[in-house]
C-alpha cells in the first residue's frame, strides 16, 4: 500500500542516515511504503530494523504494512526551546501500534493536539527530508 509522500518543503530537522540494516526501511519510505521486519523462520515482526530476529536470531525479511495503526499512547510537547521544533509547538509525539503489530514512535499531525486520544485510528504519510530519505508522520485516518 502506497501513501502520500510530501515533497518540496525544506526539511530543517535532523536527517535520518540509513545504514546497511535500515536502508530497506528508508528506501521503502521514500516510495511511500511503510515496512517492518518479519522473520521468515518464526514469524516475529519487529521495528526498528535490526540485523537479526530478536526472537530466534534468524535473518529477518521485510513486510509491507497497510500504513494503518492506532495511537497506543502519546504526549503533547508544549515546551521545546530547540529550533526548529519550537516553531511547531504544541505538537504530539505518539507511540503508534501498527495493524501488523509492531509499535513505532512518531508525530501525529493534521489535527489539534487536544483531539488526539488513545486508540485513535491513524494512517501514515511521509515527508521528504533529503534525497532518497522520507520521514513517516501520522494523521487521523480518513482525514
Ligand atoms: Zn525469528
Amino acid at each position: 500500500m502506497t501513501h502520500e509522500v510530501v515533497t518540496g518543503n525544506e526539511w530543517t530537522k535532523p536527517i535520518p542516515r540509513p545504514d546497511a540494516v535500515s536502508a530497506p526501511y528508508w528506501e521503502a519510505a521514500a516510495r511511500g511504503e511503510l515496512v517492518v521486519q518479519e522473520c521468515p523462520e518464526c514469524g516475529n515482526r519487529q521495528f526498528y530494523p535490526r540485523a537479526v530476529c530478536t526472537d530466534c536470531g534468524a535473518n529477518p525479511g521485510w513486510l509491507t504494512c497497510t500504513g494503518h495503526g492506532t495511537v497506543h499512547t502519546f504526549t503533547v510537547i508544549r515546551q521545546n526551546h530547540a529550533k526548529p521544533f519550537k516553531d511547531e509547538l504544541p505538537y504530539v509525539v505518539a507511540i503508534v501500534e501498527l495493524d501488523e503489530g509492531p509499535r513505532m514512535m512518531g508525530n501525529v499531525t493534521g489535527c489539534e493536539p487536544d483531539d488526539v486520544g488513545i486508540g485513535m485510528p491513524v494512517e501514515v504519510y511521509f515527508v521528504t527530508a533529503d534525497e532518497g530519505v522520507a520521514v513517516p508522520l501520522w494523521r487521523p485516518r480518513g482525514a
